[in-house]
């Protein structure tokens, strides 16, 4: 998977996506990084890459010209138009349904925002999706596609050491994961459930599977109407007092 990010702190982008997991993945060849200074293709001679809304108001709004020079450098030895993300508070916000998505595709293109915002007209010519990571406005792009990205490599095979911690974490089934214990057996009192103990790895299972579907409904309780359940599981559930109905095909 090949990340190419348009923005105005490349920097920023190299650091944040060089550390710790996919900074690793980067260098065993899983992940590549291109992350690209929309500056560098600004014509002005002071490098400008930003100019005064039209129509007034506050703040300052990034210009076309070199974000769409920057576009058609990168894609134009790519074989098929790459999905663009423009990340936006005003976009679809952000779930693990659309990471698993965007992890499919072999490359992607992020669109980081600084100041006010984006001149519309290469937003309308080169963006396919616009995507927030939240109800909040932050300074600029760049955390908002780290995070994304995050969420994208660790989806994307070898990524992780062990496959199998992407495949039951939280929001598999859509519904979140279990509480973990480690050593100590005892801590200020408080002892690791017996069960997690004993070594039976069916009733370990269980009640795994209870703890994730018990603290959904605690916490997220909006994700169980979504999500994939066993009459086992519903049967639990109603015994926690829970009186809705999932969507019907989602029950096994
Ligand atoms: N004036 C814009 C608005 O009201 O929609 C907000 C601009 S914001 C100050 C600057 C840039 O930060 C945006 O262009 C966008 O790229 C990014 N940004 C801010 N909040 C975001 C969020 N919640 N999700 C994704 N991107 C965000």
């Amino acid at each position: 998977m090949k990340f190419h990010v348009l923005t105005l702190f490349p920097e920023m982008i190299r650091q944040g996506f060089g550390t710790s997991v996919t900074g690793r993945a980067m260098k065993n060849g899983l992940l590549a990084l291109n992350a690209v200074d929309i500056r560098e293709y600004s014509k002005d001679k002071h490098k400008h890459v930003d100019d005064y809304p039209y129509g007034g108001g506050a703040g300052m709004v990034m210009q076309p010209e070199p974000i769409g020079l920057a576009y058609a450098d990168i894609t134009k030895d790519m074989q098929k138009k790459p999905r663009v993300i423009y990340v936006t508070p005003q976009g679809s916000v952000f779930r693990q349904s659309m990471a698993e998505e965007f992890a499919r595709e072999d490359e992607l293109i992020f669109l980081c925002g600084h100041y006010e915002g984006v001149d519309e007209r290469i937003l309308e010519e080169i963006v396919t999706d616009y995507v927030s990571i939240g109800d909040y406005v932050l300074t600029g792009g760049e955390l908002p596609a780290l995070v994304m990205m995050d969420a994208i490599s660790r989806l994307v095979p070898g990524v992780l050491n062990n496959e199998d911690s992407a495949e039951f974490e939280s929001f598999h089934d859509n519904l979140l994961e279990h509480p973990h214990y480690t050593r100590p057996v005892e801590y200020h009192g408080k002892r690791v459930p017996d069960v997690l103990l004993s070594g039976h790895h069916e009733n370990i299972d269980r009640w795994r599977r209870e703890q994730s579907l018990k603290r959904t409904l605690e916490r997220r309780p909006d994700l169980l109407e979504t999500a994939v359940l066993t009459s086992k599981d519903l049967e639990y559930l109603q015994s926690l007092g829970w009186n809705h109905s999932p969507v019907s095909e989602n029950v096994k």
